[in-house]
């Protein structure tokens, strides 16, 4: 069986037209299924529909979570209540194409554990989103060493994957870097990111922003080693004044360079406060780990006849 999962924010528009949708499809194809919807903490009505969709179909299944966890949190939790053995994570705003489903699933029945999709085109987006997405994954492919500028969190991975990936105990997860991480048979699948018809991104500019930040920091150490980087060109320019203040005091004018001295004290003064901030922001990372939270709280779920 494949379990489909949904993560949903604020979806509530969308909620019954997803699942329509993917049923229409998988049936038609005969692949049998189940669709987990995440309700990651809704303001509005989405959780009301996916109990009405859940009422009219009995593939359908959901959680309710406590209050808004993200969508990491959401992807997670539909694969640890998911019972398919294989388990597919697609957006509830159907960017993600259902079609593609079928081909991620026909590669999965010849022997693929982690199926990939992977954007040919990035669909409808302002020039700046376009620019920072762009550089974001320029500089996370860097840190990770995996390429990851087509990258999307459309994936299908099998039990054996979902159980690798369930078995990770951090708590700041990013699934799009895991499912590389984690290694196995891999295929990808391209696929056209289509228009929202309902709805709106969750996404703000500032919220991407720290979306990036956190997950080069969550993923990879590279950050810090920034700091050793500045340390050292500091250093270098460090000698090379140095040698110029000695020759100058050995040769009789040393008293200027008050401009220097200025200047010196404010560049190291802002190296210093820097990478102070990046050590911190590990640090408050580390914090979160070691409180070992649960990722998220379950409220409710919609309980499924015969299991
Ligand atoms: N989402 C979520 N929790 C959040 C934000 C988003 O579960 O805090 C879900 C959302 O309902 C959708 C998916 O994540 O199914 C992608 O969100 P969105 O369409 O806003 O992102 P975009 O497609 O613009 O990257
Ligand atoms: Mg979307």
């Amino acid at each position: 069986m494949l379990s489909v999962i949904l993560p949903a924010y604020n979806e509530e528009k969308m909620i019954r037209k997803a699942s329509a949708e993917i049923d229409r499809i998988l049936s038609a194809e005969k692949i049998p299924y189940e669709i987990v919807f995440v309700n990651d903490g809704s303001q509005d009505h989405t959780w009301t529909e996916i109990e009405r969709a859940a009422g009219e179909n009995p593939n359908v299944t959901g959680v309710l979570f406590s209050r808004n966890f993200g969508k990491e949190s959401a992807m997670l939790a539909g694969l640890a209540e998911a019972s398919g053995d294989c388990c597919a994570v697609m957006d509830c705003d159907l960017q993600h194409p259902p079609e593609t489903l079928v081909e991620m699933y026909r590669l999965w029945e010849q022997g693929y554990e982690v199926i990939e999709g992977v954007k040919r085109t990035r669909g409808k987006e302002s020039a700046l989103h376009r620019f920072s997405a762009g550089l974001f994954y320029k500089m996370l492919s860097k840190a990770v060493k995996i390429d990851m500028s087509r990258a999307s969190d459309f994936k299908l991975l099998d039990r054996r994957a979902v159980d690798a990936l369930l078995s990770l105990p951090e708590r700041n997860v990013f699934f799009r870097a895991l499912s590389s991480w984690i290694g196995f048979k891999t295929a990808s699948v391209e696929f056209d990111v289509q228009e929202r018809t309902e709805g709106e991104s969750k996404w703000s500019t500032r919220s991407l922003i720290q979306y990036a930040i956190k997950n080069i920091v969550v993923f990879s150490t590279a950050a810090l080693q920034c700091v050793t980087i500045a340390g050292v060109a500091v250093f270098v320019a460090a000698v090379i004044l140095g040698i110029q203040t000695l020759v100058r005091y050995f040769s009789g004018h040393a008293v200027e360079g008050f401009t220097t001295v200025i200047l010196l004290i404010l560049i190291i003064g802002s190296l210093v406060m820097i990478s102070l901030g990046i050590i911190g922001y590990y640090i408050g990372k580390i914090y979160e780990e070691v409180k070992g939270r649960p990722r998220y709280l379950i409220s409710r779920k919609i309980e499924r006849k015969g299991r």
